[in-house]
């Protein structure tokens, strides 16, 4: 029926309609008194996890719960780096099952994604940096993945812009890139899962906060929201840089901070970077389809629930940027903002059971859970609707904390200093 409604007929049609009549790409239903099944948070991870319970599940009576619009978290504010080239073993399958699904994601949602495979180079400028490039390379190609490394001169002839120069200030001693990662649109991920996810019977209901959980004998019995009590079998906390909040309202502890990361873009320019360049520590660089660069930045050093970050550091990244790329002195740039990132403590995601039956958590992708989308609404899916944990998502339970097997990604995944 999706692919009925929204053919090209359909654009063509509202096209002649001077773009008036388009139909609404999901409904917005009252909230039932109860559903087998309610997501909280409407950012893209709950509504990959809403669409693939019901996909590939059969859960249709479900709701996703967001407290504001959707789109207004982090999946609407995000520099839209896909990639999958982590240092532990684990990370890489959890991250590369992401990666895999990216290419049919529009076809699958029948919605433009606008996913373009155009390669990721994370640039290496100091000795540490080159230890860290050759364990991750070491690491990938151990799970029978590809990744390149370029030398300076292979650097400088994907991206001429770049001060490569043996005077530049950032010495670039070389470069990792993995072709296959990319970038793609990232409101457009929201909107095509929201709408696969409402044409296969989930009821996504925007504006309602929860604001607590109904727990009885060690189980959730439902939620507590600024539009009533809604009862539910089970329940998926997806709240990303709120999940300490949550978490709190549910009786327990996170490992987790929240800090604010920002982010910039450029006003339009004629193509001069068609792949993603990362630096560690500074600044991500790509150019979008309409021209703009889209600057990503480290975090600030700080901790926040605010959605921006500070002219200070705002102020320094593009110091720094202007370091690597001179040829960007004059350029103007356009507008900035921020969002509320949730990182743990090994800088890994948390995802499956919690401390109450029947409510299960998945947070802690701090700057990582664009590109994870896909992947993590998949296998969370699973977690929930065959009430174990997928082998993929094993080692990332929250139990790991207290046993102390880790999952250590700061240096690939960099939350505190770099994508
Ligand atoms: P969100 O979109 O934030 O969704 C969570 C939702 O939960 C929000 O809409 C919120 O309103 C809702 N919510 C919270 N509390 C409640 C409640 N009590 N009741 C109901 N709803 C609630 N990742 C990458 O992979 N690549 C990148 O290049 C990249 N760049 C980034 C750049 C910036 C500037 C930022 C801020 C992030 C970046 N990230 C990147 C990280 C990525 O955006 C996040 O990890 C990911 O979007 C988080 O998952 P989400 O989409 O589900 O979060």
């Amino acid at each position: 029926m999706a692919r009925a409604r929204y053919s090209i007929f359909n654009v063509v049609r509202n096209a002649l309609r001077y773009h008036e009549e388009w139909p609404r790409a999901w409904r917005s239903p009252e909230p039932k008194p109860r559903y087998d099944v309610i997501v909280v948070g409407g950012g893209g991870h709950g509504l990959a996890t809403a669409y693939y319970l019901a996909k590939e599940h059969g859960v249709t009576n479900m709701a996703v719960l967001e407290k504001g619009w959707l789109g207004g978290g982090n999946i609407g504010r995000n520099t839209t780096i896909i990639r999958s080239d982590y240092l532990m073993d684990e990370s890489i399958a959890l991250y590369d099952k992401s990666l895999q699904l990216w290419p049919g994601l529009s076809a699958d949602l029948n919605f433009n994604t606008m996913f373009s495979a155009r390669g990721v180079m994370k640039l290496i400028h100091t000795r540490a940096g080159e230890a860290e490039a050759t364990q991750r390379m070491a690491a990938m190609r151990l799970s029978g993945l590809e990744i390149e490394r370029l030398d300076p001169a292979g650097v400088k002839a994907m991206v001429p812009m770049l001060d490569c120069s043996p005077s530049a200030p950032h010495a670039i001693l070389g470069a990792t890139l993995q072709r296959r990662g990319g970038i793609a649109r990232h409101d457009a991920v929201a909107w095509g899962y929201a709408r696969g996810a409402d044409a296969r019977g989930v009821d996504i209901i925007q504006n309602c906060e929860v604001t607590g959980f109904r727990i009885e004998g060690g189980r959730v019995l439902g939620v507590e929201t600024t539009r009533g009590y809604i009862g539910a079998g089970k329940v998926g906390m997806v709240p990303a840089g709120h999940s300490g909040v949550l978490a709190a309202k549910a009786g327990f502890r996170l490992p987790i901070e929240s800090v604010t990361m920002q982010a910039m873009i450029s006003e339009p320019l004629k193509p001069l970077l068609d792949t993603v360049v990362m630096t560690p520590t500074l600044v991500s660089m790509s150019q979008s389809d309409k021209g703009e660069l889209v600057v990503g930045m480290s975090v600030e050093p700080y901790n926040s629930y605010t959605q921006r970050g500070s002219l200070p550091h705002l102020e320094y990244i593009a110091g720094r940027m202007v370091e690597l790329y001179p040829v960007l002195s004059r350029v103007g740039m356009l507008r900035n903002w921020g969002g509320t990132l949730d990182v743990t403590t090994d800088a890994s995601p948390i995802m499956g059971r919690t401390p109450v039956d029947g409510l299960y958590m998945n947070c802690g992708w701090g700057s990582g859970g664009f590109k994870s989308v896909p992947g993590s609404g998949w296998v969370f899916a699973h977690c929930m609707a065959q009430e174990r944990t997928h082998a993929m998502a094993a080692p990332f339970g929250l139990e790991r904390f207290a046993s102390g097997a880790l999952v250590d990604e700061h240096r690939a995944a960099g939350s505190y200093e770099s994508y």
